[in-house]
């Protein structure tokens, strides 16, 4: 099942049908109902680097460029509902989502369409699977065990007062690093930069609501 066939079904939509016969840019599908390219993304499209050679779109990847929610708004989508979400659920969503197949995106801006990426990696698994996040290019795994740890970590590093900023990048300003030696923590802010680079921490970093 690609993400489009996915977003069809949650969505109870119509597909968009065309009648090229060939090959999909987006999923690599065979079809025969092929819509245009040019009737599926505006001039202003700027995720041409995520297609793959081919002549047209298949209906259903059609369909995921047919409605502005899916890029613009976060939403987790199953064969029974498509919901968009505010980010203050990301955490609650990602950690409890809905019975599979599911697909969950994180949108910040609203710009970019980073769920091209997860064509076909619409998840099964809920402990074990991909996600998009708007900010990154790339399938974003995510692992429960980890994630949980990630978590109690991110809560116990701002309880100190370590500010999103510092826990994304790594980097902990000088009066961060005083309160630490004082606090007699310093190994922890130590052992906090080995996350540095890890796309599963910065995002949980991002979703992190306290009392969740
Ligand atoms: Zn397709």
């Amino acid at each position: 099942m690609t993400l489009g066939q996915l977003l069809l079904e949650a969505t109870k939509n119509e597909m968009p049908k065309g009648n090229i016969k060939g090959i999909c840019v987006v999923c690599s599908n065979e079809t025969e109902q092929g819509l245009p390219l040019k009737e599926c993304v505006s001039d202003n499209f700027t995720g041409w680097s995520y297609f793959f050679s081919g002549n047209c779109m298949c209906p259903e990847c059609a369909f995921l460029f047919s409605d502005q929610t899916f890029r613009r708004k976060s939403w987790v989508a199953s064969l029974q509902e498509f919901r968009t979400f505010k980010n203050d659920e990301a955490q609650q969503i990602l950690f409890s989502p809905p019975e599979p197949p599911f697909f969950v995106h994180i949108a910040k801006t609203g710009q970019k369409q980073t769920w091209l990426s997860c064509i076909h990696r619409v998840a099964h698994n809920p402990h074990k699977y991909f996600f998009s996040h708007e900010k990154y290019d790339v399938p974003i795994l995510f692992e429960r065990d980890k994630a949980e740890t990630y978590i109690q970590i991110i809560a116990e590093a701002m309880q100190k007062g370590l500010s999103k900023t510092e826990l994304t990048t790594g980097e902990f300003n000088t009066k961060t690093w005083q309160r630490a030696i004082e606090g007699g923590y310093r190994d922890f802010l130590r052992e906090l930069t080995k996350f540095k680079g890890d796309i599963l921490w910065e995002v949980m970093v991002d979703v992190y609501r306290k009392g969740d």
